[in-house]
């Protein structure tokens, strides 16, 4: 089983914490959806795996037509075969959200939408320069759910400079009486190149402080679980079988192709990737734009490690010990520091952080990577 990625590398707008790739500029739009059918078929015949998810991520994917996007499945129909239940989601924006919309997207095969909600509070959303305000966000899940939707993600983000602790609470009350079935949440970072980052800079905004952080994090745990959610990896929660299976094949290294610019793709231990650049991508010249890095054994470790520690289910350490055993005495002996400190688990054979360890994520995962 496989997945494809798709980058629909357009926005309305600028969000001012945002460094996905994107243009708002969208007079490309026409040519980009032809450039991105003869990448489907240029690239399909190297990836001979049976499609199980399908992702339009961006950018913002609601702003293609639902009759373009039927056009884009029937190439990918003729060039891979898709498995009985495929899931097939696309990103949309709340303002993008209207019954007809909804409609032609389930026609076109969509069965999962995540909404780019981020914040319930119109305040938030302004700062943010977010298109959508707070009586959107609520529509929106209201419409999708009337039109058919039965699997609807949402995101949120916390650790808001402007924030507080209980205007995220607040948010998090508001999520818990929607009854979807998926949360994304993360914290906010200041991305270099985009304007958050530049006002981060100039001394307008300030990193919340770590005991904030730290609180917010723990209300999110506590409300997803009260709302009968599983938490699965670091900053994705679900109510049972509903799983984001797209996003788990990332943390499983499950092969995925992806198309448009600036999309990556993992397949024959190689990592892939599309240089982000439209105007390349609309002149056709794929291999131009595309690059590759064969994976040696200390990446796929540290990748193991990495993707391993982010998800529920752990590192799985016997096959970890089979496959890296150069690296795995060293690991092992790094590991007993984090076992004390209780953020890090051993349980029926896996290593896993704890929900405390989490937090602390990337700094556990740091300190067990292999140097090059
Ligand atoms: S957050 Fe989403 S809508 Fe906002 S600029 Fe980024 S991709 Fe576009």
């Amino acid at each position: 089983m496989a997945g494809i990625y798709i980058h629909i590398p357009f926005c309305f707008t600028r969000c001012g914490y945002c460094d996905f790739y994107k243009t708002t500029n969208l007079s490309k739009m026409g040519m980009f959806l032809g450039a991105l059918k003869d990448e489907i078929q240029l690239r399909s015949k190297n990836f001979d795996h049976v499609i199980d998810t399908v992702y339009f991520g961006g950018g913002t994917p609601s702003l293609v037509k639902p009759g373009a996007f039927e056009q884009l499945f029937d190439v990918m129909r003729s060039e891979f075969q898709f498995s009985e239940n495929t899931e097939i989601t696309i990103e949309a924006n709340p303002d993008d959200i209207k019954v007809v919309y909804c409609d032609g997207i389930l026609k076109s095969g969509f069965n999962r939408i995540s909404i780019g909600i981020q914040s319930f509070m119109d305040t938030d959303l302004r700062q943010m320069g977010r298109r959508h305000n707070a009586e959107q966000a609520l529509r929106s899940i209201e419409t999708v759910k009337k039109a058919g939707f039965k699997n609807i993600s949402i995101d949120l983000i916390y650790g808001l400079p402007w924030s507080d602790d209980a205007t995220f609470s607040r948010n998090l009350e508001i999520f818990s009486s929607l009854d979807v079935q998926h949360l994304s949440a993360y914290h906010l970072t200041f991305e270099p190149g985009t304007s958050f980052y530049d006002l981060l800079k100039k001394g307008v905004y300030k990193e919340v402080q770590d005991s904030s952080s730290t609180q917010q994090y723990k209300l999110l745990c506590n409300v997803a679980k009260q709302a009968g959610m599983e938490h699965y990896e670091i900053s994705n929660f679900c109510k049972p079988d509903y799983v984001s299976r797209h996003n788990s094949s990332y943390w499983h290294s499950i092969p995925y192709i992806g198309f448009g610019p600036g999309s990556h793709s993992y397949y024959d231990k190689k990592r892939r990737w599309n240089k982000p650049d439209l105007g390349l991508y609309v002149s056709g010249n794929f291999e131009k734009i595309s690059e590759e890095e064969q994976l040696d054994v200390t990446d796929m470790f540290n990748e193991s490690i990495m993707l391993g520690l982010r998800t529920s289910l752990g590192i799985n350490l016997l096959e970890t010990k089979g496959r890296f055993s150069t690296f795995y005495p060293e690991f092992i002996t790094r590991v007993q520091k984090w076992l004390e400190s209780k953020y890090v688990v051993m349980d029926d054979g896996f290593l896993k952080c704890t929900e405390e360890g989490w937090f602390l994520a990337d700094a556990i995962i740091g300190d067990l990577f292999v140097e090059k």
